[in-house]
C-alpha cells in the first residue's frame, strides 16, 4: 500500500543531524511507491532543501521565519501544522530530540491522531507499518501499530540505517507563508549561550568512550578524551560520575541522560547500573573496562577487560595511536 510519509529535519546548530537523514530513507522503504516529503522549519533554512532532497524527498515544505531561528513550541507547532495540513500525510516522522519529543504531542493532540514514540525499527505486516520500541528503561521491546489515520512517529537517532546521499535527485521546494507574530508566542528565546564541548556531539557518535565513577577525577577524564581523541569519539559519563563533580551533565548517559546508541561503547570504570544501561545498552559493540569482574556492566559487554582502567586505558591509546594515527 502506497503511503505518504512526512519528515520534520532535525536541526541543531544550524546543520541537519544525521537522524533526518535515517528517518527520509526509512520513510523511502515504507513509502511503497508512494511520496516522501520533508519540512524545514527555522530561519535561513532553504538552503538545507537540496540535501533532503539527496536523501530521498520528492517535495520539501518550507518555513522560514525570524522568530523560528530557534525552538520555540508554539511556533514550531503552528508551523507544523499549516505543513502538515498542506501535505496532508499518513505519517510524520520526528527525531526523538528534544525538538520532536516537545512538538510530536502537541500536533498529535491536535490533530486527534496516534503517536508512537522512541522507535528504532519499523515493519510492514501487510498494510499495517509495526514499530518496535524499547520499554522498561530498554529491558524488554514491544512493537506497535497506530491502525487508522494519521500517525506521528518519533524516531530514536542512530538505529535505523541511512542510505547513501543521491546527488543526482532534486525535490519541489513548497515555501509556506504561516503568520507567526512573535506576539502570539507564550515563550521567546532572546539568547542561546551554547556550552563549548570538546569534540563529538554525543548523541550522534559512532564511537563512545565513557567514564564512571571509577575515573576518580575531571583529571582522570583526561586519560579517557586521550582514547577519544584517537578513535575520533566522544566522551560521555555515567551520572556517578556526573554527581561526584569530575565531568559535566550534558555528558550523563542513561535513563535521565542521553539515550545513546554507537556502533562501539566503551565504559570506563561504570559499574553497569540499569539506569545507566538504559541508555546505551542498544550500543552495536560494548567493551567494559572495570577492575571488580562481578561488575553488572560484563553482562552486557561484548568484550570484557578486567583490569585498572589506568594501565588498560593509556595502554589501548599507544596500541591504537600505531594503528590509527
Ligand atoms: P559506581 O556504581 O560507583 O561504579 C564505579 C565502578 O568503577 C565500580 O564497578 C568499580 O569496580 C569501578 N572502578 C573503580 N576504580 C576503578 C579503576 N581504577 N579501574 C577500573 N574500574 C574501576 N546513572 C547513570 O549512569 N545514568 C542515569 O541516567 C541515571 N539515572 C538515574 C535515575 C534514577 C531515578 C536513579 C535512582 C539513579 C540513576 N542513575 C543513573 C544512577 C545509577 O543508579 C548509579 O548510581 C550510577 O550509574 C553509578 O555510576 P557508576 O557506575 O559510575 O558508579
Amino acid at each position: 500500500m502506497s503511503r505518504h510519509i512526512l519528515v520534520l529535519a532535525d536541526l541543531r546548530n544550524g546543520k541537519v543531524r544525521n537522524v533526518t537523514f535515517e528517518m527520509l530513507t526509512a520513510a523511502v522503504n515504507i513509502a511503497d511507491g508512494g511520496e516522501v516529503s520533508a519540512a524545514l522549519i527555522g530561519h535561513d533554512v532553504a538552503k538545507h532543501a537540496d540535501l533532503l532532497a539527496h536523501y530521498g524527498a520528492n517535495r520539501v515544505f518550507v518555513v522560514d521565519q525570524e522568530p523560528l531561528a530557534n525552538y520555540v513550541p508554539d511556533g514550531y507547532a503552528n508551523a507544523l501544522e499549516a505543513v502538515i495540513k498542506e501535505a496532508n500525510p499518513d505519517v510524520v516522522f520526528l527525531a526523538h530530540s528534544a525538538i520532536g519529543r516537545d512538538v510530536a504531542p502537541k500536533l498529535a493532540a491536535r490533530f486527534d491522531a496516534g503517536q508512537v514514540s522512541d522507535i528504532i525499527k519499523i515493519e510492514t505486516n501487510g498494510d499495517q507499518l509495526v514499530f518496535t520500541r524499547p520499554i522498561y528503561a530498554g529491558k524488554a521491546f514491544t512493537k506497535v501499530a497506530i491502525k487508522d489515520g494519521l500517525k506521528f512517529v518519533t524516531v530514536r537517532p542512530n538505529n535505523l540505517s541511512k542510505t547513501e546521499p543521491d546527488s543526482s535527485r532534486t525535490a519541489n521546494v513548497v515555501s509556506l507563508n504561516v503568520q507567526i507574530p512573535a506576539d502570539s508566542l507564550r515563550t521567546l528565546v532572546k539568547e542561546v549561550v551554547r556550552k563549548s564541548t570538546q569534540g563529538v556531539d554525543l548523541s550522534e557518535a559512532k564511537i563512545i568512550v565513557s567514564g564512571g565513577r571509577g575515573v576518580k577525577s575531571a583529571e582522570g577524564f583526561q586519560v579517557l578524551q586521550e582514547l577519544a581523541n584517537v578513535l575520533g569519539a566522544a566522551v560521555g559519563a555515567s551520572r556517578g560520575a556526573c554527581d561526584a563533580g569530575y565531568c559535566d551533565y550534558a555528558m550523563q548517559i542513561g535513563q535521565t541522560g542521553k539515550v545513546v546508541t554507537p556502533d562501539l561503547y566503551i565504559a570506563c570504570g561504570i559499574s553497569g547500573a540499569i539506569q545507566h544501561l538504559a541508555g546505551m545498552s542498544n550500543s552495536k559493540v560494548i567493551v567494559a573496562i572495570n577492575k571488580d569482574p562481578e561488575a553488572p556492566i560484563f553482562k552486557v559487554a561484548d568484550y570484557g577487560i578486567v583490569g585498572d582502567l589506568f594501565q588498560v586505558v593509556p595502554l589501548l591509546t599507544e596500541e591504537l595511536k600505531k594503528v590509527l594515527v
